[in-house]
């Protein structure tokens, strides 16, 4: 029975694979690519603008386009087509917006993959001008990088098997094995709140799940945001369970030091917020996991210590 049950599972990860390639859904299944392309909005580029007073925008302007840290297996926040090499999901929508609004046309945006982890690194050593993936924005992180934003609030849950029946939120998961990214506030949250589950580390959230699927481990534990994409692609494997346990508000890391570019960002969502753009690049995203668009949290201009 055990092994029927993981011989389908394998199977039904390998389908999903497939489907994602070929970009076939099964009818009535959210879309396994992603957001439809005619869908998503177009922003307006602004002109004449210039930000003097950063150096991260002098140098991107000089060097002709932004270079933006992403994540690349996120659905419906940030997801590579592996057959384009196009991003696409929320968070690419929040770069491509802000892009915009600094001045840089959205469609010359280069997106790079940055895990979990290696965040901090990639905006201290100007691999990347500015990161959009599920970044929370906490004190720890802000005497590393800045952050624009909020953009978005997410708490963290858990994602386990459809026949699964002990773990019902966070307080079930002592003996449990529980998966998470490595340099993650999730990962973080387990171990010092939790500490009688067994954490397991990973690069990807989407490495945890292929644990999941393949009984390697019983829970995945990160943002609701984040477990919903994934649950909502095998809604016959995989369920969200409990309620959200933080707070995880997402901004958007910028070198530290680099106010004017901060406060540009902040500038940059505040307006696409009044203006319908935000909603309208939810709707077209994340939205399409089922989740209505909440009113984007306020933001924060924190003054650096
Ligand atoms: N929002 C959490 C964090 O920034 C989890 C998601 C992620 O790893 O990107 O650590």
């Amino acid at each position: 029975m055990i092994r029927t049950t993981r011989v389908r599972l394998v199977l039904v990860a390998v389908t999903t694979l497939l489907a994602t390639l070929t970009g076939c859904g099964k009818e009535g299944s959210p879309p396994t690519k992603g957001p439809a392309a005619e869908k998503l909005p177009t922003y307006e580029v602004a002109k004449g603008f210039r930000l003097p007073d950063s150096p991260t925008w002098q140098r991107a302007w000089k060097r002709g386009h932004l270079n933006v840290g992403v994540k690349e297996d996120q659905p419906y926040l940030g997801e590579r087509d592996p057959a384009t090499g196009g991003y696409a999901g929320f968070d690419i929508e929040i770069a491509r917006m802000t892009a915009a609004s600094l001045g840089f046309d959205p469609k010359t945006v280069n997106f790079r993959t940055v895990a979990s982890a290696n965040r901090e690194t990639a905006l201290q050593n100007g691999q990347i001008d500015y990161y959009v993936g599920t970044y929370t924005i906490n004190d720890l992180r802000k005497k590393l990088v800045g952050f624009a934003g909020p953009y978005y609030l997410a708490g963290q849950s858990l994602l386990v098997r459809k026949d699964e029946d002990d773990i019902r939120g966070p307080q079930d998961l002592a003996g449990k094995r529980v998966c998470s990214a490595a340099g993650s506030t999730p990962y973080q949250r387990i171990r010092t709140d939790y500490p009688k589950a067994t954490l397991v580390a990973y690069d990807t959230y989407s490495v945890c799940v292929d644990n999941l699927l393949t009984y390697q481990v019983d829970a995945v534990t990160t943002d609701d945001a984040i477990l919903i994409g994934y649950a909502a692609k095998a809604p016959d494997e995989l369920k969200v369970v409990g309620r959200p346990f933080s707070k995880e508000p997402y901004g958007i890391g910028v070198p530290r030091g680099d106010n004017a570019l901060r406060y540009a960002l902040d500038d940059a969502l505040e307006a696409r917020e009044k203006n319908g753009d935000w909603k309208r690049a939810y709707e077209a995203t994340l939205g399409l996991s089922g989740v209505p668009a909440p009113a984007p949290p306020a933001i924060d201009r924190y003054r650096a210590s």
